[in-house]
């Protein structure tokens, strides 16, 4: 309620938020949560929480009129539609030169995202986090992440023979025929749930295309896994659709913090004033970037250095589809979490999550995003005139992500005499480069914060989800994300509370 003291402050229920709140709770200190998103704990008119990803309604997008579908167009066809303007589960965040993908509710990126838990190969996390101990991680904090999130492998002999992993083994014969690395990924999702829906014994979610918009079945969600224990605890509340605006040092010690309460509409119908201790921003790469970013430049938090907003990159995210031939189709019935990925960083800088196309209908087409190894770094900065962060980043700086996903792809047209799909982002345009689902950085580890996620220049103040990562990790970002906030959360308790 407006006016309270609280201990502990988090911004967003994403996973940095949620390792953070689980863990000082089980430490014995009190937390407050607030999530611009909803609570996503009550059925629709339909009688489900979440919406089809092929039947995208009001619950699908945040406060957007028409919808924004990563794959815009399909055989030529536009796919967008008009909805009802609604505080929906994912964001397609649009700046001037990308459209970023986030999550929005309890649970934030886990609502939306394809459950695919990697940890990157340890030859790669120098790269990844320079002044990160490796050996700990491997050790400690990379297995606790996983087991927290409820990361287990598929079942390799029911994979070899579902009817739903079709499109993922022909990923894999495409993949070794050309000589390329093909690696089974573990999920978040529940495997005795998907074997179930295969059975015919229970609603499908997975195997009903369900993944953009929210899986109403089987997905693990941080609000199954961190989030659940959290509460448990009885020391942690959450408020959703509740955006925090404003954080600066209040008069006696610790921090006041402006939170607007909206309602589904996206309207403001109260702004309410609490002071915390602390304050860990966990509202997500963007999220947290635009408030440190605006929060410096107006003066709220004037301590803040010259990093923040600074080492922003899109995880090399970029998509493609190849057309197979008529004997090699990828099935009618696909599962919506991915097992898979074509590993050649080393030689390429490109690893090939083998993705879904779960259309309902044979489609002959493989589909993949690729994460590459992309040099760009972009940086945020707050346009005062126009009242808002602004990002630099250039849809030319996908190239390298291009050039190095064609390492993979066209060996292997080559190789089946095949051609890349040109209908699925716009007329005859191959590459999805306009997109992330993978932002990372902009309050950088080490620079923009010490290492272990105190930002410079004010005491209590911690950021704790992907804003802190440079820009790449090599694979799919959340396990490492969850890895990192623990190591910190694990120091933070011991040295500061
Ligand atoms: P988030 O999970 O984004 O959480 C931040 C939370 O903060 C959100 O709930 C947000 O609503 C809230 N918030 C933001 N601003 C405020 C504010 N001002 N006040 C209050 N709350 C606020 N990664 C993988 O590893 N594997 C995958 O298979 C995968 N698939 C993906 C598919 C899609 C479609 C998308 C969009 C992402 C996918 N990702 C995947 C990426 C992964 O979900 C993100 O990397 C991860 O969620 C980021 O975690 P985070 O803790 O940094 O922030």
């Amino acid at each position: 309620a407006s006016g309270d003291r609280v201990p502990v402050l988090v911004i967003g229920t994403g996973y940095g938020g949620s390792v953070a709140a689980l863990r000082l709770a089980r430490a014995g200190v009190p937390v407050h949560m607030a999530e611009m998103g909803m609570a996503w704990d009550t059925p629709g008119a339909d009688g489900k929480i979440f919406a089809n990803t092929t039947r995208p309604d009001h619950r699908s997008f945040w406060l957007r009129t028409r919808t924004r579908q990563p794959l815009s167009q399909f055989l030529g066809y536009p796919l967008d539609k008009d909805i009802p303007c609604y505080t929906g589960i994912l964001d397609a965040e649009e700046f001037a030169g990308i459209t970023v993908y986030q999550g929005r509710g309890v649970g934030g990126g886990s609502l939306v995202n394809g459950g695919m838990a990697v940890t990157p190969r340890r030859e790669n996390f120098p790269a990844i986090l320079p002044s990160v101990d490796p050996a700990e991680m491997y050790a400690v904090y990379y297995p606790r992440a996983n087991a927290g999130l409820g990361v287990t492998p598929v079942d390799p002999a029911w994979w070899e023979g579902a009817a739903c992993y079709q499109y993922a083994r022909v990923g894999r014969k495409h993949a070794q025929r050309s000589g390329f690395p093909f690696v089974f990924v573990p999920n978040v999702y529940d495997w005795e749930y998907m074997k179930q829906e295969a059975a015919g014994a229970v609603p499908r979610s997975a195997l009903d295309g369900e993944v953009l918009y929210g899986n109403n079945h089987g997905k693990k969600t941080l609000q199954k896994t961190y989030l659940a224990q959290a509460r448990a605890t009885g020391r942690v509340t959450v408020s959703p659709l509740h955006k925090v605006t404003t954080v600066t040092p209040a008069a006696g010690g610790g921090y006041t913090v402006l939170i607007d309460q909206l309602d589904t509409a996206g309207a403001v119908t109260a702004t309410k004033t609490v002071t915390a201790d602390r304050v860990f921003f966990a509202a997500g790469s963007v999220g947290t970037s635009k408030l440190l970013t605006r929060l410096k430049a107006t003066g709220a938090l004037p301590g803040l250095n010259d990093e923040i907003g600074q080492g922003w990159g899109d995880n090399g995210n970029v998509m493609c589809g190849r057309a197979n031939h008529m004997w090699d189709p990828t099935g009618k019935l696909q599962a919506s979490m991915p097992t898979a990925g074509i590993d050649n960083w080393a030689a390429g800088g490109a690893f090939a999550e083998v993705a879904p196309l779960p259309t309902g209908i044979e489609t002959y087409a493989s589909f993949y995003l690729s994460i590459t190894r992309n040099p760009h770094r972009a940086r945020f900065s707050w346009n005062a005139a126009a009242n808002r962060v602004e990002l630099d980043w250039q849809t030319a700086w996908k190239q390298p992500s291009i050039d190095a996903a064609k390492t993979i792809f066209d060996p292997i047209n080559a190789k089946e005499g095949t051609i890349y799909r040109t209908d699925l982002f716009g007329a005859y345009k191959i590459w999805g480069d306009h997109l992330t689902y993978h932002p990372l950085g902009g309050a950088v580890l080490n620079r923009a914060t010490d290492n272990y996620g105190r930002l410079h220049g004010h005491p209590g103040l911690y950021v704790i989800d992907g804003a802190l990562i440079p820009g790449n990790t090599s694979v799919n970002p959340f396990v490492t994300i969850t890895a990192l906030a623990e190591r910190n959360i694990e120091h933070i308790i011991a040295a500061d509370l």
